[in-house]
C-alpha cells in the first residue's frame, strides 16, 4: 500500500519504518511532520496514497484540522484515515469520529506490542479493497 504517514515526531517516524522493514512489508511510506505538509502532498500529487496514518499533536495544524480540512474536500474525503495516537482522551476520540476517520489506534508504550498492533492494522487494510485514486 502506499501510506501517507502523518507525524511530527522522528522517533514515532523511525519506529514505524523500522516496524515496516523488520516485518518485511511491501508498503511505501511517504512522511509529512504536520497537517499542512500533509495537504501540501495530497493537493500536488498526482497520485492519492491508499491509506493516511495520523498523528493528533502536532505543530502548525492539528490531526482534527487536518481531518476537517480532509473531510471537506470532494476527492480527499474518500481516503481511509486512521488515527495512531497516544492520545486516550475520549474528547479527541469523539471529535475525530464525528469528522470521520476509519479506526484509532492508541500505540503501545512498548515496542513489541507496538509492532503486532501495527502489523494487525496494516494487515486489516491491505485486504481492503482500496479506493485507488
Ligand atoms: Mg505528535
Amino acid at each position: 500500500m502506499n501510506i501517507l504517514f502523518i507525524e511530527d515526531d522522528m522517533i514515532e517516524t523511525m519506529k514505524l519504518k523500522r516496524t515496516i522493514s523488520k516485518l518485511q512489508l511491501k508498503h511505501n511510506i511517504t512522511e509529512a511532520k504536520n497537517g499542512e505538509e500533509a495537504l501540501d502532498i495530497l493537493q500536488s500529487g498526482n497520485t492519492l496514497p491508499d491509506i493516511i496514518l495520523l498523528d493528533l499533536n502536532m505543530p502548525r495544524m492539528s490531526g482534527t484540522e487536518f481531518l476537517s480540512v480532509l473531510k471537506a474536500d470532494e476527492k480527499l474525503k474518500f481516503l481511509p484515515t486512521i488515527v495512531l495516537t497516544t492520545s486516550e482522551n475520549r474528547a479527541d476520540l469523539l471529535e475525530c469520529y464525528r469528522i470521520g476517520i476509519a479506526g484509532y489506534v492508541i500505540k503501545p508504550l512498548k515496542y513489541e506490542d507496538y509492532e503486532t498492533k501495527l502489523q494487525s492494522v496494516l494487515n486489516y487494510w491491505d485486504n481492503n479493497e482500496l479506493v485507488k485514486g
